[in-house]
């Protein structure tokens, strides 16, 4: 690893301006993505700023029939806070089942989406669930959020402060995971609001997170599980890699998709 400076501001304006000040800065949360990649020195940052004792990013809470979640807080705590278990028990379930304990202790729901791996658990339930990203400049939906393989729609600089969630009818997740690293091979997050569902699948697309449309059609029709009886998505939109094949997790994202429907309020592990 390089050498880098290290800053713990305790203010959204601090990190701001050190972040302004340094020659090449880049934020930190839980450094489990970001500690890796600077080893493997794929990434030299001169100037590491830590977001965790900022409060801001902080906190969870239910405001308006909402549920928001700082962006510091992390999968453990998402997992297990009795808000989150209250209002979207899948969601709170998809939390404690990504990775292990240590990940879990350490990762943080803003610096997952920040990163946004194709194989990551959150935002499929952010954009399943239709949550709203709000940062220091702005607040984005998680349709314009997220924009292909490790792409987001944040800028330079930008700060993810927290995620607010509609608190829905419904959720539910299903996945299937690597067993060594635990990261989805293929997943499904479903909702339901106002007899409208969303369909989100992680893992298996080569873009990155995407909505599957045509279930979600066929499901807004009535028509429960059965309907998607024979539906898959296309196999060209799938990730081809040593874990699965692109005609297996096109399979894989139909099934789960299915799981998901027969198991409101669960999380289905495969
Ligand atoms: C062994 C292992 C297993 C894992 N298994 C899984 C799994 O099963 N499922 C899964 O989903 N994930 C998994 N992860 C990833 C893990 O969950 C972390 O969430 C993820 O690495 C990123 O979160 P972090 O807080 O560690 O971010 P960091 O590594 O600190 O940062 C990641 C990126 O986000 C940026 N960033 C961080 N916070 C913010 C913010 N608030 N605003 C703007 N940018 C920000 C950073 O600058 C950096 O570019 C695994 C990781 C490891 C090491």
């Amino acid at each position: 690893m390089y050498e880098f400076n290290y800053h713990r501001p305790g203010s959204l304006e601090e990190a701001q301006r050190l972040f302004l000040e340094s020659d090449d800065a880049t934020y930190l949360a839980g450094g489990h993505t970001l500690l890796p990649t600077m080893k493997n020195r794929l990434a030299a940052p001169s100037d590491l700023i830590d977001l965790r004792s900022i409060p801001d990013l902080k906190g969870i809470s239910c405001v308006e029939s909402r549920l928001v979640i700082g962006a510091a807080e992390t999968h453990f705590n998402v997992s297990s806070c009795a808000v989150v278990l209250k209002a979207i028990p899948a969601f709170a379930a998809l939390a404690g089942s990504i990775g292990d304990v240590q990940v879990r202790y350490c990762g943080t729901i803003g610096g997952s989406l920040a990163n946004n791996d194709p194989a990551a658990d959150y935002p499929s339930a952010v954009l399943g669930l239709g949550a709203e990203i709000y940062t220091n400049k702005r607040c984005l939906s998680a349709d314009e959020f997220f924009d292909g393989l490790y792409a987001t729609a944040l800028e330079e600089g930008e700060i993810i402060l927290r995620i607010s969630f509609p608190i829905p009818e419904t959720a539910s997740y299903a996945k299937i995971r690597n067993p060594a690293s635990r990261y989805p091979i293929a997943a499904t997050f479903v909702s339901q609001m106002d007899r409208c569902f969303r369909v989100a699948v992680t893992g298996a697309g080569n873009d990155g997170v995407f909505r599957w449309s045509d279930a979600e059609k066929l499901l807004d029709q009535g028509g429960g599980s059965d309907s998607l009886i024979g539906l898959y998505p296309g196999e060209d939109l799938m990730l081809d890699d040593l874990h699965a094949g692109q005609d297996y997790r096109a399979h894989l994202v139909g099934v789960l998709t299915r799981r998901a429907v027969d198991a409101p309020g669960r999380l289905t592990l495969c």
